[in-house]
């Protein structure tokens, strides 16, 4: 058995779709796509591939801008994303 300098072991890193900002998975929100629709998993079950964001309106209204969704969920063709705005505006 080999000895690892680090305490624990390191949550995983993702990236931010709305400010590319790094963070540990816990901070960030799990997002998937399902039928044309972006919903927010919550609780880490959804299949499919997932697209991580700060929970955070300035972030969301980035990764508008820059039309990240698509691209990150890999999803052709709009995306209607008011599950992630009605998830985040409940949060506030
Ligand atoms: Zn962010």
């Amino acid at each position: 058995m080999t000895r690892r300098s680090d305490p624990a072991p390191a949550e995983p890193i993702r990236t931010c779709i709305g400010c590319r900002g790094r963070a540990p998975q816990g901070d960030l929100a799990r997002l998937v796509a399902e039928h044309g629709r972006v919903l927010v998993d919550e609780h880490r079950v959804l299949p499919g591939r997932g697209a991580w964001l700060h929970p955070d309106e300035s972030c969301r209204a980035l990764a508008d801008r820059r039309r990240a969704w698509g691209r990150a969920l890999r999803v052709d063709g709009p995306l209607d994303v008011s599950a992630v705005q009605e998830w985040l505006a409940a949060r506030v």
